[in-house]
């Protein structure tokens, strides 16, 4: 998370009216998940590759993508000790730890979370991490079972995500929305429900020179849009998400587009906050500057995927600072992210129960 620590401008336009900030926090309730959400601003992230191996091969990953997969695995865990020490030294204090699948090398996740101890884990969940790692966990589920048979080649994967993470206060399920699995969320959300498990959406965002066939088109960004609005009114317990959310990950515009990323990456000669303090490292322990984000390798003009949203979005505090409504929507987003990403951080009910346009933008 990058959002803006410097003092917020008193006179923030909106076009018919100006709102001081004071003005934006008045009412007790926007006042109080301000206070909550700000405790969070000192979050710095850098993410990890943490192994080249993973137990399956699903159509449309990202991780075997690009040149990031023939890194040398690196897996001394003095050198990792050594590594999770220097980026603490230079201000990082979140961690991600991704591809291809950390629960491979559970001794690394050990290390970083004994050097660092705020941070998530990517995984698709079939091998159960050790519950000494306190990180958020992050399950990814594509679909009912039959659907990641066929998309990701492996069996009964919700179920044995379930079997492996019920009653984990750490993990949270992923629904990733491809263009085929729209209608399979309400059944996903049903056999988590029974087990009192938490979801959150992200959307499909298409590698580089992806020729698969998941992507999205405008309908099917509509129907997906349509389809989280139902689940967030319906599953409240179960669905950690916000109506700023579905209006930010399935407009025709993608997060860039919208919001202008931030990362080093689409941002190379930045030298201010996440454009500074970022880096993506490989196996081997290198990063590249050039290719640094938390999704590399990921189209950006296609980028709506949950991970770059929540530094993409939750970095532009300004932008929304300039009326109630979008200034709650992005109190929304942040609250969400957070709840998603740091242990033990609880989301509060959403401020804004309908769908806001993103500043400078219509409604998707
Ligand atoms: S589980 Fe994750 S890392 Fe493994 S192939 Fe699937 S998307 Fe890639
Ligand atoms: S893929 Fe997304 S997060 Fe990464 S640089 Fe592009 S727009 Fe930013």
């Amino acid at each position: 998370m990058e959002p803006a620590t410097r003092i917020i401008s008193e006179n923030n336009r909106q076009s018919d009216k100006t709102y001081k900030f004071s003005e934006l926090i008045a009412a007790p309730e926007v006042k109080a998940r301000w206070e909550k959400v700000r405790k969070y601003f000192f979050l710095r992230e850098s993410t990890y590759d943490m192994t080249n191996r993973c137990n399956i091969r699903c159509n449309g990953c990202y991780y075997y993508e690009g040149e990031k997969q023939f890194a040398r695995e690196n897996r001394d865990i003095d050198a990792w000790r050594r590594m999770m020490q220097a980026e603490k030294a230079r201000g990082i204090t979140f961690v991600v730890l991704a591809g291809a699948e950390p629960s491979l090398v559970p001794e690394l996740c050990r290390v970083c979370h004994q050097e660092m101890p705020l941070g998530a884990i990517a995984t698709n969940g079939l091998k159960p991490i050790p519950t000494d790692i306190n990180y958020k966990i992050h399950i990814s589920v594509w679909g009912v079972d039959a659907t990641s048979l066929e998309t990701r080649n492996a069996k009964d994967m919700l179920r044995r995500q379930i079997e492996n993470y019920r009653q984990d206060p750490r993990a949270i399920w992923v629904y990733t929305f491809t263009r085929y699995n729209i209608n399979e969320a309400e059944a996903v959300i049903q056999s988590l429900a029974r087990h009192d498990c938490k979801l959150t959406f992200n959307i499909f965002s298409a590698p580089v020179g992806y020729s698969g066939d998941l992507n999205h088109t405008a309908q099917s960004l509509r129907q997906t849009r349509e389809v989280m609005a139902d689940l967030l009114a319906r599953y409240p317990d179960q669905v950690v998400y916000s109506h700023y959310n579905i209006v930010a990950h399935t407009h025709n515009h993608g997060l860039h587009h919208l919001f202008g990323c931030s990362y080093p990456r689409q941002n190379p000669s930045s030298d201010l906050g996440l454009g500074r303090s970022f880096r993506q490292y490989r196996t081997d322990l290198n990063w590249d500057r050039q290719a640094a984000c938390c999704v590399p390798d990921t189209d950006c003009v296609d980028c709506r995927h949950y991970a770059a949203g929540s530094a993409v979005v939750t970095a532009r505090l300004y932008r929304h600072a300039v009326d109630p409504e979008t200034f709650n929507s992005w109190l929304d987003y942040v609250d969400t992210y957070l709840a998603v990403w740091v242990t033990g951080y609880e989301k509060g009910p959403n401020l804004i129960s309908k769908m806001v346009a993103p500043p400078g933008f219509d409604l998707p």
